[in-house]
């Protein structure tokens, strides 16, 4: 095998995908079926583990890296885990930062709608409480997504999109 197919961090898909001879979702056609073989492989790329139903072969996508001379890191998640300690760092953060500028509005807004009892004119004091209307909607999509696990999945892909400019 020459040095110079190697690959860093190869995904368990790529490998699959450049081992069998034709791959379809999650199986494969089989090299080493006698006979004509019609996607009898079953692939998991999370496991990284392969199975063909009818040579009854199968292994593991560290040997297929070897065998097509692609280097192969065990833990290519390893990157990915990262990113999500990052954005676990991120949200914790962001979830501080805009509960306090949530109450802050927030009280802006009691004392405006006290104010505009004895001054209905205050102008400072309508602008509070239309800032405060304003922003509430948002704040609480805000806490709906960070408050359960699809919509914190949902944030971490935005974030991924958009990074640290996300909810501003
Ligand atoms: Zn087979």
């Amino acid at each position: 095998m020459s040095t110079g197919n190697v690959t860093a961090g190869i995904s368990n898909v790529n490998v699959f995908n450049s081992f069998f001879p034709r791959v379809s979702n999650r199986r494969a056609d089989c090299p080493y079926c006698s006979g004509h073989s019609r996607l009898t492989v079953a692939l998991d790329p999370v496991k990284g583990v392969w199975f063909c139903h009818r040579c009854q072969k199968g292994g593991s996508v560290s040997e297929l890296a070897r065998a097509i001379g692609v280097a192969y890191k065990p833990r290519p998640s390893g990157k990915a885990q990262q990113k999500k300690t990052e954005f676990r760092e991120f949200l914790l953060k962001k979830m501080a930062e805009l509960g306090n500028r949530e109450r802050k509005l927030a009280r802006s807004a009691e004392w405006a709608k006290a104010a505009l009892r004895f001054y209905p004119d205050h102008e400072g004091a309508w602008e509070a409480l239309a800032r405060w209307e304003h922003a509430r909607p948002w704040f609480e999509h805000f806490w709906l997504l960070a408050s359960c696990k699809s919509g914190r999945f949902e944030l971490y892909c935005q974030w991924r999109g958009r990074g640290r400019d996300l909810w501003k």
